[in-house]
């Protein structure tokens, strides 16, 4: 059994989006986290609206403190490895804790590679920058410098231009420069540089040569690595980039996974990753909603089938549909709610073309088994009462000349006057609606184990048929007693509701 609705890897941005609408949506959700956060290096952030030029770890700890309040856990740890089987998603982390979730959020961000150039990391977030909007404002009208590590990144120097007159692009390890590029440049006054760059130090720029070029900061870009080494067992589709594969809401290949933020999409900036976060939120509690009802539909089915495990009634038929039913003619015969089978192995030892219908396949073959034991021939069926059409999914149409359903109460979700009515439908005219039911608790039942119950009366009964007076005839509406003994081997009389209705 999981004990988390979610984990979510990562506690930046957009890991703490996510758990932020989990969290809300009252998901059990556990965050975990390596601490590492991409834009540690910046003494301030920009260009996040109501939240310009804090320090970036001030917000992920205003995000934290917030998903406190809706019960979401943060541990701090790495997770090096992830585990997916059919219903869950097993993370293990390096100190070789492991949680199991319904769901998975990776949302672990990348690092960004800078060339092995001295002085570009001891820079990188104050005067080594990666994105102009981040920190153009800052460093606007200075000396700027732009490093290109590929032809792809031309559009940075244009771009950087924005904010300044001021500046020298060093296209080294771009390559040599078409004629248009450089045409750019020139027309838009950016300076180009072509010796390759051995060092960045005090605010200036170290070209192989010996020349230096005095700059107030240079923008680059490292190569992005995302950090997903710990899902490559699983086989998730990937971009051509390399980079898991995402739909609008974060969801990977995998039914249980989603990822947001920069791991896959590294150009995000911080509100980009906050929305792709809380998307992947929504989009994992929208999948686990979903997991929720189908998982409720099919309850019942599991609740009986468990009740089923072993051996339930006697294989004795109810005395009352012996005492009723004994006298009618034999034709065809349903039994709703028909257990291990003995009414139904009893009405086809008399001569009826019986059915039976029940929903725990678990009953349905132990009454295969009992009338084959009786070497009797009759038809059982594992369906739900509940369906719009369950005989008719087993090939079974036409009406009946006798509808039965004894002690049909069920403590797991079943509409059952709407069964009933459906099933008074297939009376033939002429033939007979039994319903048997508890009109009272047996006397050594615990109140904990009848509160759910409804015992109704006998009236009570034929009312919620609601079966028009015009087509039926009202031919017993009583309470009948019987003889048991209980689990303690005492005797006790129980009261049976009698409901035994003719179809005109
Ligand atoms: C220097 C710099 C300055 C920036 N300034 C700005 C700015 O001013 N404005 C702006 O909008 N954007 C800015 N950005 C971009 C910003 O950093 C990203 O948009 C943002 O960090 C993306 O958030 P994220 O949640 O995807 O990843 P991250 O913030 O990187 O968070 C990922 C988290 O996952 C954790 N993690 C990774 N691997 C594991 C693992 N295996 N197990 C557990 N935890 C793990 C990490 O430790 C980290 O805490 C800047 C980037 C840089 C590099």
């Amino acid at each position: 059994m999981e004990e988390w609705d979610v984990i979510v890897i990562g506690a930046g941005i957009a890991g703490l989006s996510a758990a932020q609408m989990l969290g809300r949506a009252r998901r059990r959700t556990l965050v975990v986290d390596a601490g590492s956060p991409r834009n540690r290096f910046a003494a301030h952030m920009h260009g996040v609206l109501g939240h310009d030029g804090i320090p970036p770890a001030e917000l992920l700890d205003r995000g934290r403190a917030e998903l406190e309040a809706y019960g979401v856990e943060i541990v701090a740890a790495s997770v090096d490895a992830v585990e997916e089987s059919d219903a869950s998603v097993t993370v293990r982390m390096t100190d070789g804790r492991t949680e199991t979730a319904r769901a998975l959020i990776i949302a672990t961000g990348i690092t960004d590679e800078l060339p092995a150039i001295p002085g570009l990391a001891e820079g990188w977030g104050s005067t080594v920058l990666h994105c102009p909007y981040c920190h153009g404002w800052e460093v606007r009208d200075r000396r700027l410098g732009v490093l290109l590590l590929s032809p792809l990144q031309l559009h940075q120097a244009q771009l950087v231009r924005q904010w300044s007159d001021d500046v020298v692009v060093f296209t080294a390890a771009a390559g040599e420069l078409a004629p248009d590029v450089l045409r750019a440049f020139r027309a838009r006054g950016i300076g180009v540089e072509t010796h390759p760059v051995v060092a960045f130090a005090d605010g200036t720029v170290h070209l192989a040569g010996g020349r230096r070029v005095p700059v107030d900061a240079i923008f680059t870009a490292g190569a992005p690595r995302p950090h997903d080494a710990f899902v490559a067992g699983l086989g998730l589709a990937r971009t051509d980039a390399g980079l898991l594969e995402v739909d609008a809401l974060g969801r990977t290949s995998s039914a249980r996974i989603w990822a947001a933020g920069n791991v896959v999409t590294p150009y995000a900036n911080v509100p980009v990753s906050m929305g792709a976060g809380s998307m992947a939120g929504a989009g994992a509690n929208a999948a686990l909603v979903e997991e929720d009802v189908a998982r409720a539909i099919a309850e019942p089915e599991r609740y009986w089938n468990d009740r089923y495990a072993d051996r339930m009634w006697s294989g004795n038929p109810n005395a009352t549909l012996v005492d009723v039913v004994g006298g009618f003619v034999p034709t065809r015969s349903l039994d709703l709610g028909c257990g291990e089978g003995a009414d139904v192995v009893w009405l086809a030892r008399r001569g009826w073309d019986a059915t039976g219908i029940d929903l725990s396949a678990a009953a349905i073959a132990r009454a295969q088994a009992a009338a084959e034991e009786a070497g009797v021939s009759a038809r059982f069926i594992a369906g739900d009462l509940d369906d719009t059409d369950p005989l008719g999914a087993a090939g079974i149409d036409g009406s009946f000349g006798l509808v039965t359903a004894s002690f049909l109460h069920s403590r797991v979700a079943l509409d059952r006057a709407r069964a009933l009515r459906r099933a008074a439908g297939l009376v033939a005219r002429g033939g007979h609606l039994l319903v048997v039911s508890h009109a009272a608790p047996p006397p050594w039942a615990r109140p904990e184990h009848v509160a759910h119950h409804v015992f109704l009366s006998p009236e009570q009964e034929l009312a919620s048929l609601d079966l028009p007076a015009t087509e039926w005839e009202t031919l017993i509406v009583d309470v009948r007693s019987r003889a048991a003994v209980g689990p303690d081997g005492a005797p006790a009389t129980l009261g049976d509701s009698v409901v035994l209705l003719r179809r005109v």
